[in-house]
C-alpha cells in the first residue's frame, strides 16, 4: 500500500502569498499590475478578477484595462507601448485567449520583456532555451515550486508531460530539462500514450480533458500533477480520473486546489522578483 501524500497548491500559495505581502511591505516595494482584457470571455473575466483580487490581498496596485471584443491590433499594441513607458508600471498581463481577430504571440511579444510577467516574449522564451536567468511562465513556475515545495527531486526523472502548448507544455518541458529531468513530450499526434505515461516516475497532464488519464496508464508510486481544468456543470475536473489514480499515486495534486492556486501566486512571485531586479 502506497502513503498518498496531497500536493495541496491551495494551503501552498496561503504561505507563499503570506510571505510575499510580508516582504512588499517590509522592503517597501512599490509594485502595480496592469492587465489587458480584450472582450469577454466568461472563463477570462474570472481568472483576471482572481489576479486583481490577490495582487490587492498582498499590497500590489492592480489596474484592469478592459478593451473591446472590436479593438484593433493597433489599438492594443498603442495600449500596450504606453504601459511599456510607464514608469509606475512594473508589469503588464494581456490575458489570453484574445478574440479571433488578434494575433496573441505578436501582442504579448509588444510588451518589454522586464515587464512580461507571464513570460511570454522572445526575449524570455529565449532566456529559457538557454537555461538563464528568466521570468518563467507562471503555470511552470508553479508546478516547479510546488513539487520542490515537498521536496521532490527533478534530476535524473523520467518525466512525461502530455499537452505541448507554448503557454504551458512546451515550456514546462523545457524548463524541466533545465532542472535536468528526462521529459517526454506527448501531444494529439502521440501514439499508444500509455506507452509513454506508464514510464513516467512524475506525469503532467495539461490537456483539458476529464478523466483522459486512468489507472492502468500510471505506474505504482507515480508522482501526477493535473493541469487540466474542465468544467462541468459546477464542478471543475481535471484530466487524471482521481478515482483509479490516485491510488497508484504517492503524490497527486487534487482538482481544483492543486497547480491553479499556484499559476495565480507565481504572477505574484514575478512581479516581486521583476522589481527587484529593477532596483539591483
Ligand atoms: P491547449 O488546448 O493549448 O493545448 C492542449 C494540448 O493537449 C495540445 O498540445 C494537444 O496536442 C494536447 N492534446 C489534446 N488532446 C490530446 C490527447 N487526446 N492526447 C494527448 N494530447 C492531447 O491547452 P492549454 O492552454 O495548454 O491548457 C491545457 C489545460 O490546462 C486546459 O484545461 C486549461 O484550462 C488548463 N490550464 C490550467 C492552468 C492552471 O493554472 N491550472 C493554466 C493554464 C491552462
Amino acid at each position: 500500500v502506497i502513503l498518498l501524500i496531497l500536493l495541496d497548491g491551495k494551503k501552498y500559495r496561503d504561505e507563499l502569498l503570506e510571505e510575499y505581502k510580508n516582504t512588499i511591505k517590509k522592503e517597501n516595494l512599490d509594485i502595480r499590475l496592469d492587465i489587458i482584457l480584450v472582450g469577454n470571455d466568461s472563463a477570462s473575466e474570472i481568472y483576471v478578477k482572481n489576479k486583481l483580487l490577490c495582487a490587492e490581498k498582498i499590497g500590489i496596485k492592480a489596474i484592469l484595462h478592459p478593451l473591446d471584443e472590436n479593438t484593433s491590433e493597433d489599438e492594443l499594441i498603442d495600449l500596450i507601448h504606453e504601459l511599456n513607458e510607464d514608469r509606475e508600471v512594473t508589469g503588464i498581463i494581456l490575458q489570453s485567449p484574445t478574440p479571433e481577430s488578434i494575433d496573441f504571440d505578436k501582442c504579448a511579444n509588444e510588451i518589454v520583456s522586464n515587464k512580461d510577467i507571464d513570460g511570454f516574449t522572445k526575449e524570455n522564451i529565449n532566456n529559457l532555451y538557454h537555461n538563464r536567468e528568466t521570468i518563467l511562465p507562471c503555470t511552470v513556475k508553479g508546478i516547479i515550486k510546488l513539487l520542490e515545495h515537498y521536496g521532490i527531486a527533478l534530476d535524473g526523472k523520467n518525466v512525461t508531460i502530455i499537452g505541448r502548448s507554448k503557454i504551458v507544455g512546451l515550456p514546462l518541458a523545457l524548463a524541466l530539462e533545465n532542472k535536468n529531468a528526462t521529459v517526454t513530450l506527448c501531444h494529439s499526434h502521440t501514439k499508444d500514450l500509455e506507452n509513454h505515461t506508464k514510464n513516467a516516475d512524475i506525469l503532467i497532464s495539461a490537456v483539458g480533458q476529464a478523466g483522459l488519464i486512468e489507472g492502468d496508464m500510471v505506474k505504482e508510486g507515480f508522482i501526477g500533477v493535473d493541469v487540466g481544468i474542465t468544467r462541468v456543470d459546477k464542478k471543475v475536473l481535471g484530466d487524471f480520473d482521481f478515482e483509479s489514480t490516485s491510488p497508484k499515486a504517492s503524490y497527486i495534486t487534487p482538482v481544483p486546489g492543486g497547480v491553479g492556486p499556484m499559476t495565480v501566486a507565481m504572477i505574484m512571485d514575478n512581479l516581486i522578483f521583476t522589481k527587484k531586479r529593477e532596483k539591483r
